[in-house]
């Protein structure tokens, strides 16, 4: 059967049983194919940080020039990730009942492949740095706890997205929460309304004067609530 070894290589790596959390077996794999490679690579301890078995993967095949670049995947899978046995079936990698955990082997197994196509090639290179994080899937666990002070390279590549071959996603929706108190000065709201600062007068001015809505062409903002707990008869403090 002649197979490209990046084909070959996915199905191996897909057949090995993996969990977020239990990712053991698949990084000890994937860091003696660095270390073939010519890598040097490290495990940072974020295992015992998580409940997990296994750190976060560190590599680096040293430059032959300027520069470095980042390449990054993850090593644990969705659930139903055990057992896997691929085939092929015309064009296509398919699975038998279980996920294919394309998520993110496929990742895995280009970034191997890419490096030694790199390697092969003779050609000058800079630092290529290799992150594979743990526990990706629940909650990018792994990735919390990654050293980055030790990552050179200023661009990154992150293989772990689906669509069309060479889609490049460079950007992403964030969200930035503001939550503020308004302090004002309480008084009877009868007999001395002038000794006190309604607070939430003050903060409807506050808002009055911040732009809401479409703030501009990829920025929206909403204040979602406001709340005073104030008695009718209390300057709102
Ligand atoms: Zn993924």
């Amino acid at each position: 059967m002649n197979r490209l070894p990046i084909i070959r290589e996915f199905m191996e790596l897909v057949e090995i049983d993996v969990a977020s959390k239990n990712e053991r077996v698949i990084a000890d794999v994937v860091t003696k194919k660095l270390k073939d490679i010519g890598c040097l690579v490290y495990e940072d301890n974020t295992g015992e940080k998580i409940g997990g078995n296994t750190g976060n993967l560190f590599a680096i095949l040293e430059g032959t020039r300027e520069g470095a670049l980042l390449f990054s995947a993850h090593l644990d899978r969705v659930a139903n990730g055990i057992g896997i046995k691929p085939k092929i079936v015309g064009s296509k990698i398919v699975s038998n009942g279980t996920i294919l955990s394309a998520d993110d082997v496929s990742g895995i197994a280009a970034i191997l492949d890419g490096l030694r196509k790199v390697v092969n090639s003779k050609k000058s290179h800079p630092r290529i740095e290799i992150l594979l994080t743990v526990c990706e899937e629940k909650g990018v666990s792994g990735s919390k706890y990654v050293d980055y002070s030790q990552i050179k390279s200023k661009i990154a590549f992150v293989l772990d997205s689906p669509g069309r071959i060479g889609r490049v996603i460079n950007a992403a929706p964030s969200k930035a929460s503001l939550n503020f108190e308004v302090v004002g000065k309480s008084a009877h709201a009868g007999n001395f309304p002038e000794k006190g600062v309604n607070s939430l007068v003050t903060a409807a001015k506050v808002l009055s004067r911040i732009k809401d809505g479409r703030i501009d062409e990829i920025t929206t903002a909403n204040w979602a609530s406001i709340e005073s707990l104030s008695p009718t008869n209390v300057v709102n403090s």
